[in-house]
């Protein structure tokens, strides 16, 4: 089962579990295992009996009633909106976005803000399992500081609108500054960058065409909110005459790392376009939920073999960052729509959290299962507790029954950032009172 030993067969770390659940291949579950990481990468797995006869680990930590799964891949958010969680609910998404959400941003967005609300998010992605998050929000050069300074790993899609925000006046401004973050921050391993025009809706044929010159010049994905309601398409039929994916497939700006959030309308022609270019569908179904926008009907889009990955979207559509009840969510409301309880297996719904939101980013190669070479994103989940006893089916229990916060320890490229559910990284405490500071500030005005 091992393979690429170090040759002196000394290791940094060995992580022995009860169950490791590697996702590739799929439904594969190793039994009284031991995971082997040295510096940033996976190593091998090999039976926790012969960990001793071949290797030496420098630290070697066992975790008895536990399973060890890749980190989870949270495809579509915005992090610092965790600042704006509960702040304005249960309201239609036009009204919230143009009543609520943009006149605060207006009024609040700054780099601070987004610090302190990517650092609020990325506490909440690491207790709760969630190892690379894909972001798009305002002045991403600040997200990028935290990412760094917490260990995280990012895609961070620069927004492009046509209207001038706190970040940037144009969309021109918003294609140059992101560009330079992205060649100002190349060399970080654990960063990425895309494209992300904020929807069809906010950017112009013009903008458009110069994004598919970049894109195919750069070879970078590009994310955006792509019919997350029926009244989107039904103004793009009206404006433009066609439905928002034909638009951007004329444009020149469907691919293989094209990332279309929500997707929540779909006819067979549209199914034809994603399979022809490959593009991903990034499913969010609590944030369709709970703005009512449309049910995205993810066993029609599995069986056409359109990946479909997982997103939570902001805390102020969600409200919480919580991939493990993301999962559970996509796989009922697939059944649901499919009206066939066998739709969206458990084993489909923990695929779409790992390895099929790491080939949504293009980050197959190095993230999304347990498999040596690839970097060393891990989480344990504690399974002692009573609301996880008994265990039949490891992968069923981790999707239908996890509650995040048994979420114990997680690493990223081999750092440990989460230790028996204490944040290494962050500071917790700072965080609840920078996060109820702005509170006041947001709600005094
Ligand atoms: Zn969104």
């Amino acid at each position: 089962m091992s393979q690429n030993q170090p040759e002196n067969h000394t290791i940094d770390l060995a992580v022995s579990a009860r169950w490791i659940v590697p996702v590739v291949p799929r439904g594969r579950v190793l039994e009284f295992c031991s995971l082997l990481i040295n510096d940033d990468c996976i190593v091998g797995i090999c039976p926790q009996a012969e960990i001793g006869k071949r290797y030496h680990a420098q630290q070697h930590l066992q975790l008895a009633d536990s399973v060890l799964l890749p980190g989870l891949i949270n495809a579509h958010g915005h992090a610092p909106m965790t600042l704006l969680r509960g702040y304005a609910d249960d309201l239609p998404l036009e009204s919230w976005l143009n009543n609520y959400i943009w006149p605060t941003e207006q009024r609040w967005v700054s780099p601070e803000f987004v610090a302190d609300g990517s650092e609020l998010a990325i506490a909440e992605m690491l207790q709760s399992g969630t190892t690379c998050f894909s972001d798009m929000y305002f002045f991403p050069e600040s997200t990028a500081e935290v990412c760094h300074k917490a260990g995280m790993r990012a895609q961070l899609n620069f927004p492009v609108f046509e209207f001038a925000n706190a970040w940037a006046d144009s969309a021109d401004d918003c294609i140059h500054k992101g560009l330079s973050l992205r060649d100002e921050l190349r060399s970080n391993p654990l960063l990425s960058f895309a494209f992300g025009p904020h929807a069809p809706y906010t950017v112009s044929d013009a903008t458009f065409r110069k994004i598919a010159t970049y894109l195919a010049e750069l070879q970078m994905p590009m994310h955006i909110h792509l019919h997350e309601t029926a009244q989107e398409v039904a103004d793009s039929i009206k404006e433009h005459g066609e439905r928002p994916i034909e638009r951007l497939a004329k444009l020149d700006l469907l691919g293989p790392l094209t990332q279309c959030v929500h997707f929540t309308q779909v006819t067979s022609q549209d199914i034809e376009l994603l399979q022809t270019w490959q593009s991903s569908v990034i499913h969010c179904p609590h944030s369709n939920l709970k703005l009512a926008s449309g049910f995205t009907p993810v066993q029609k889009l599995l069986n056409a073999n359109v990946r479909v990955a997982l997103g939570t979207d902001g805390a102020a559509s969600n409200n919480s960052l919580n991939m493990f009840s993301e999962m559970k969510t996509a796989a009922l409301l697939a059944k649901t729509l499919a009206e066939r309880a066998d739709a969206c297996p458990a084993e489909s719904a923990l695929e779409m959290a790992t390895i099929k939101g790491a080939e949504a980013l293009g980050l197959e190669a190095l993230i999304g299962s347990l498999e040596p070479g690839k970097q060393a994103d891990f989480i344990a989940v504690d399974m002692s507790h009573a609301d996880m006893q008994p265990v039949y089916d490891v992968v069923s229990q981790l999707v239908y029954g996890a509650a995040a916060s048994r979420v114990s320890h997680v690493w990223i490229a081999g750092r440990p950032l989460l230790e028996n559910n204490r944040l290494l990284s962050l500071d917790a405490q700072a965080l609840k009172q920078k996060a109820q500071l702005w509170q006041q500030k947001i709600t005094q005005r």
